[in-house]
């Protein structure tokens, strides 16, 4: 199922897109046990809905040096444990939004990376690696957009990584691809290949995240996992269009714009 979130005139609604149509939801899918029951009979054009991002979550977190590649390209030393960050949900836009870039004596490098991102579908705390599938509502993409110069210069990730509109997400939540790897994760900046990587390269894979992350949090449905950026990730300029494509997501498509000084 692909599950989307839509404006549909003046309102905000999920629904599950199928061929050229969106099927509205009564209700909120990340409230229930089964989506289906939320079925309205409801019907509107998929041309007609302008897609948001795909879910509105309470949690962000990411993931650092996920690829081993990526992770000697920025320079970050390998670790026993997974390098967890958080981005605010402020950060979050929907398909075909901006990325807003800060004015350029806050930030002259700003960059992307293309990523695969977990949705969470149930309250989730202390859950073993075998059991880690049954608490992922789906699959979506991300841009886990990055202040590189502050990622360098500041004490702590956290605004390098948590300026509005640094994270793209969606088009949709595929729910029926598992979590076991194998997908390949395309990032093009105006057309031209940036980055190319396989999850099966993760360092920490999805399992040994949520094992990790809800071994000392509660997840909480709706809460997103960013899982780490392949090689080749670089900068973006006010005019770019960036597209990340992963298998069986489809392509999440943005753009890029200056910010006021
Ligand atoms: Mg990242």
């Amino acid at each position: 199922m692909q599950l989307v979130r839509a404006r549909v005139g003046e309102s905000v609604r999920y629904g599950i897109l199928a061929a050229d149509e969106v099927r509205l939801l009564s209700g909120d899918p990340f409230r229930v046990a089964d989506i289906g029951a939320l079925a309205s009979g409801e019907s509107v054009p998929a041309r007609q809905c302008r897609l948001l991002a795909p879910v509105a979550p309470g949690k962000v977190f990411g993931v650092g040096g996920n690829y081993l590649a990526h992770a000697k390209e920025v320079g970050l030393a390998t670790s026993a444990v997974p390098p967890i960050f958080m981005k605010p949900p402020q950060a979050v836009i929907g398909p075909g939004e901006a990325v807003v870039l800060p004015p350029p004596e806050v930030s002259a490098r700003v960059e992307h990376e293309g990523e695969l991102a977990v949705v969470i579908g149930k309250p989730a705390r202390h859950v073993a690696r075998a059991d880690a599938e049954s608490v992922v509502l789906g699959l979506t993409i991300a841009n886990d957009v990055t202040a590189r110069d502050l990622q360098r210069s500041d004490p702590e990730v956290t605004r390098a990584k948590g300026f509005d509109t640094f994270c793209p997400l969606g088009p949709h939540i595929e729910t029926s691809l598992g979590i076991g790897g194998g997908l390949e994760l395309t990032c093009r900046v105006n057309g031209e290949l940036r980055q190319r990587g396989n999850t099966a390269d993760f360092v920490f894979d999805i399992a040994t995240l949520i094992e990790f992350l809800s071994s000392w949090t509660t997840l909480l449905p709706g809460d997103v996992i960013l899982t780490g950026s392949p090689a080749g990730t670089g900068p973006l300029a006010a005019g770019d269009e960036v597209a990340i494509s992963v298998t069986g997501l489809g392509e999440l498509r943005h753009s890029v714009v200056s910010g006021p000084r």
